[in-house]
This record gives structure tokens, sequence and C-alpha cells, in this order.
């Protein structure tokens, strides 16, 4: 134990009243209790950062590769594919800038819940330092701007503008991409990169359309109402009554700004998260003059490694992440073969320790014991804040915990918990983000392949890829993204290795003259059967756990076996990339021919 504390813990008795926990939350409605910000709920989709007057003409023309959204997955590709020479991409964003989650998220406190040196992608190609160990949004957002300017890719971006189909036209060997501004532009690739967690979800809370006060969620967050900024200073909230729902990762950041400005701050809470301590500190210059070229690239793969289940003869990151990882992955600290009762032991008492902390911080003992966490760790996105608990000390906060059943309804005046109502002038929404979902819904996008053959038809019952990147009968089209992939606890350098595979890839079959590429149908069904074989451990752990997007609130079917991640982990994912690239045969593609 790497803080030498023992502790003893009812293996039985715990495992006993995490299930009851559990079981308290299942709902059959799962998943769909969640709404996307569409149909009734459309209004909440209105961009705050974007001129909603903005206008301009169609473009009619052709060019070599569209991406499909502006985050980092597009940068990365599009910065990958500038380096081999691909010269007219266009970034097609439906917010007003690059930088995707960055652009969106704005909510006071947003930080990168991983370290920012390993975070933000290509720090050494662009030349930026983060100030801190945890950036904060806004200059994780400013990163992300400077790769579009460092690659040029202002000058062709469209934004405000969201694709909404494209049609593989055989003859001419383009995807022809339409969008919402009457654009019909004729290109080579076609890669999709929609994000992780991007499409924002409201709770089926019945009356949320009568509520009469002001609302919104917290990726769509309106400073025009609360005053301030990202860093806080929300003086609009001085006299106001304000509720949030949801005390995720997101609610975890913003609430403590909230409780030092609204004049009286509710809490609604369904299940508490696992809070660790944060421990932020500025860069040190002289550390970052040890720094070697090349840094970067290892100290991403050396956390990527540590925190999935690799052994390292030095953890570069050092943070909770690491730590918690070695500590509950291998009790002994690698020295003995791990047992599973040990990392059971492990992660339960990682656990018992959050909750002895809450009882340190909180002073009313009934709301410690509310904020308490009775669920495996890992079952839920951990959280890292050094503020969050110790907002509930403050007189003009109060949780309001609905004991796992959620808040009950919505009203003109305020929300409902229990029977009682308590009114509010503002209700915000911490309620998540879309996961793993339909491609159409993920993306809004419909794909017509080969033959007119509609993607949402082949991917029907679950995606249907190789390596997750690219799929039979759609020809020069990719994916960046988790399903069928190895997914780190850094997605950035997830996404870091898929796009430079699919640089790879397109770099290649430009230098080889291939007009088209697409897997074979068999290297298709190969990889499936992968994906299916190796979920098993990962599912039985999920199937365990209390709710949550990452076990898709509970309900599992084919389609989301399919969908899974790359068992294996992310480090095995990116090293069979890598020697499949070295092999340089590009085993499982198949060229496609112009069609006469
Ligand atoms: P989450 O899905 O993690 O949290 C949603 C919250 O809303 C949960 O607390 C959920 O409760 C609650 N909720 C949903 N419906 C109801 C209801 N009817 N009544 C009461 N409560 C309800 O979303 P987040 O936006 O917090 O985080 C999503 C992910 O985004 C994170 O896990 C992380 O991966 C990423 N993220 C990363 C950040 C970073 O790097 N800095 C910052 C923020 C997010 P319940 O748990 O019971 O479902």
């Amino acid at each position: 134990m790497s803080d030498g504390q023992d502790i003893e813990i009812d293996v039985e008795a715990l495992e006993r009243k995490y299930a009851e926990e559990r079981d308290k939350r299942l709902r059959t409605d799962a998943f769909e209790q969640f709404h996307e910000l569409a149909g009734d709920y459309a209004g909440f989709d209105r961009d705050p950062n974007a001129d909603p007057d903005f206008k301009r003409d169609p473009i009619v023309e052709e060019c070599d590769v569209v991406t499909i959204g502006g985050g980092f997955g597009a940068l990365l590709v599009a910065g990958r594919l500038r380096e081999k020479g691909l010269g007219k991409i266009r970034i097609i964003e439906k917010g007003a800038d690059v930088g995707g989650t960055w652009y969106w998220n704005r909510y006071p406190g947003a930080a990168c819940d991983v370290e920012s040196y390993i975070y933000m992608p290509m720090l050494e190609e662009v030349g930026t330092m983060p100030t801190e160990k945890y950036a904060k949004a806004p200059e994780i957002f400013a990163h992300s701007q400077k790769i579009a300017r460092h690659y040029d890719l202002y000058a062709d971006a469209l934004f405000q503008t969201v694709v909404e189909a494209a049609r593989w036209d055989g003859k001419r060997q383009r995807w022809i991409v339409s969008t919402s501004r009457g654009d019909e532009i004729a290109t080579r690739y076609l890669i999709s990169c929609t994000g992780l967690l991007s499409n924002p979800k409201m709770p089926g809370i019945p009356g949320i359309d009568s509520f009469k006060g002001h609302s919104f969620h917290t990726s769509r967050w309106d400073y025009t109402y609360t005053g301030g900024n990202q860093n806080g200073e929300l003086t609009g909230l001085k006299d106001k009554r304000v509720g949030i729902i949801g005390t995720g990762s997101t609610g975890i950041q913003c609430i403590p700004h909230l409780g030092n400005w609204a004049k009286q701050l509710y809490v609604f809470q369904r299940t508490p998260s696992s809070i660790d301590p944060r421990g932020n500190a500025p860069t040190d210059p002289e550390w970052v003059k040890t720094l070697k070229p090349g840094w970067a690239k290892e100290r991403m793969r050396n956390f990527t490694s540590l925190t999935s289940g690799g052994r390292e003869e030095v953890d570069l990151v050092q943070d909770g992440w690491t730590d918690i990882i070695a500590d509950v992955s291998s009790p002994t600290g690698g020295t003995e073969p791990v047992d599973e009762a040990a990392v059971k032991y492990a992660q339960m008492r990682k656990m018992e320790l959050t909750r002895r902390r809450i009882e340190e911080a909180v002073d009313d003992p009934e709301t410690a014991e509310a904020l308490k966490p009775w669920f495996h760790y890992f079952c839920k996105r951990p959280c890292f804040h050094d503020e969050y608990l110790q907002t509930f000390n403050k007189p003009n906060v109060k949780l309001v915990d609905t004991k796992g059943r959620g808040v009950e309804r919505v009203t003109p005046k305020g929300v409902v918990v229990d029977g009682t109502e308590y009114e509010l002038d503002l209700l915000i929404f911490a309620t998540g983000f879309d996961f793993i979902v339909e491609y159409s819904r993920e993306s809004g996008v419909e794909l017509y392949g080969i033959g007119g053959r509609k993607l949402s038809d082949h991917w029907a019952e679950g995606r249907r890829t190789l390596h997750g990147l690219q799929t039979h009968g759609f020809p020069n089209f990719f994916v960046i993204g988790p399903t069928q992939a190895g997914v780190a606890v850094n997605y950035c350098h997830s996404v870091d290795d898929q796009s430079s595979h699919i640089a790879y890839i397109i770099g290649e079959a430009v230098k080889r003259g291939i007009g088209a590429i697409q897997p074979t149908h068999e290297a298709e069904e190969k990889w499936i059967e992968s994906i299916l074989a190796s979920a098993g451990a990962r599912r039985a752990f999920l199937a365990s756990c209390t709710p949550g997007y990452l076990n898709y609130e509970g309900k599992w079917g084919r389609q989301f076996a399919l969908n899974d991640f790359y068992g294996a982990g992310p480090t095995a994912y990116m090293g069979m990339l890598a020697d499949w690239r070295d092999e340089g045969s590009l085993v499982g593609l198949e060229e496609v021919p112009a069609v006469a």
C-alpha cells in the first residue's frame, strides 16, 4: 500500500452494500431515460458563443479531406495529413471555432482531469508548455486554436456548419458531402472526428419544459445570466437561488464556483462521485529545462502503460491516476503475482479511504454520509478536486440527496424531491453526454456507401470495423473514436495514435496510387470476432457496477458488446497498430477500383 495503512474490511458485507446501492438505481428505461438536445429539448442546444445571425453562401467544390468535427481528433489528423503534403483539408464543425469539448465546455472551473503535459497533444510540434499540471479549459482551448494556426487549418474550416450526409460516388472515387448550409463538397477522404462524450444529454424528468426560471446544460453555460467567466466571479448569481442536477466530473468542477457566488445553492444528487485530492501545481521552469526532444510522447506512453496494467521503471506523471492504479491493480507493488482477493481488498480499501476523507472534510455528519460513494472504484470515472467536499460546509449550500432515485419532477417554480419543492431562479443540468450511441445519433450524419448502402444499416446491430477505424463498403472513410479500439485513460493519447495511423494509411494510398481503400469483408469479420471474444472481463465488472454511462446504465445487448473497446487495452492496441504499419503490406485492406 503506498500509504502503508492497513484497514479491516468485511468484503462480503461491502459487496452486499454495493449491490443494494446498484439495485436502487437500476431503471427499466436505462439509457433511454435521457434525451438528446433535439425536439422538445432543442432550446437547450443554443450556442451562447456563436453569432446566431451568421450566414454564408453554399460551397460547391472538390477537396482532399473533410473532417466531421473540429476537436482534437480533427486537428491531429489534419495536422498529420498536412505533414504528409495533403493540400485542401476542410474541417466542418458545428461550433464557431475549433476545440470540440473545449469549445463547448466553458463552465466555471472546467479543467483537464488528466495531467496537461500528456493530455494536451502536439505540445512539442507547436511549441506549447502548459502553465499548470492540470490546465484550465481556456488554456486547452487556446492550444487547440494554436494547432489550427500552426497547420494552417483555419483557412478552409467551415464553422457553424453541420455535416448531414455523405454519398460515395464510385466513379469519381469521392464522398459527396452535404451540409446544413447547402454545401456540396466532393472529397477524396472523409474522416469522422465526432469525439467522445460530445453530445449533451438531458434527463427525462417530468415537467422540465414547465420551468419558468432560467435553465441550461453545463456545456452551453450562459454567462450573460450568471455573470463572470471560467474563473468564477459569477456576480449575476448573488441574489439567485440556483439548483444543479448532476454530480459527475462536470458537477464536481463547477459546484464550488456556484457555492461561492449563489445566494442559495441546492445540489441535487442521485449518486455521489468518488473524489480524490487533485494537487495542482504551476509548471516548474527548472523541470522544463531538463526536457529532451520526444519527452511528451514518452510521457504519454509511460502514463498509458502504467494506467493499463503495465510495468515501467519510472512513473513519470506520478499523480492520483498512476498512484491509484498501481495500488488497486497490484497491491504488492509488483513483487509477487497478483491474486484476485488482494486486488478486491485494495479496491475496497481505496473506496473506504475516500469515504473517511469525506468525514474529515464535511462538517455535517448527515451530509457527509450522503456524499459517500458505495461502488467499486472505476465503476464511474474517478473525480479529483480539492474544494468540492468543503463547499458543503458553506451556509448557502445544501445537498439534496435523492438516495439513488433522482429528481422527482420539475415544476414551474423549481424542483421536487421527496415531496418537497425547492424554488429556484436558475436550474443547471450537469447531466453528461451520450456515450457510444448509434453512429447517426452520435454524428448527426447518414453515410451512403458502395451501392447506396446506408451506414446505419451496416451498423444496425453494432459497429463493424477493422481496428475500429474503417468499415467495409465505405471506402476512404475513417473514424477516430473509442469503439472497437484500445481506449486510454488519457483519451487524447488514443486520438493521437489513431490520427497518426489514419494519416499513415492515407499517405500510403497516395504514395501507391490507390484511389480508394477499404477493409476486406474477412478482415472486418475477424476483428469483430476478436472484439466479442475479448470483452468478457470488462463486461462482467461493469455488470456489477452502479449504473452510469460506462455500463450503458446497466443495460447490455449485442449492439453494446460490438460497440465495446478492444479488450487487451490501449498499450496492446497501439503496439498492434505499430506492428501492422511496420509490416508494410496494408494487411486486411483492399483497393476499390473506380466504377466505369
Ligand atoms: P456524468 O454522466 O458523469 O454525470 C451526470 C450526472 O447527472 C450524474 O451525477 C448523474 O447521476 C446525474 N443525473 C442524471 N440524471 C439525473 C436525474 N434524473 N436526477 C438526478 N441526477 C441525475 O457527466 P459529466 O458531464 O459529469 O461527465 C462526463 C464525462 O466527461 C466524465 O466522466 C469525463 O470523462 C468527462 N469530463 C472530463 C472532464 C475533464 O477532463 N476535466 C471534466 C468533465 C467531464 P447518476 O450517477 O446517478 O447517473
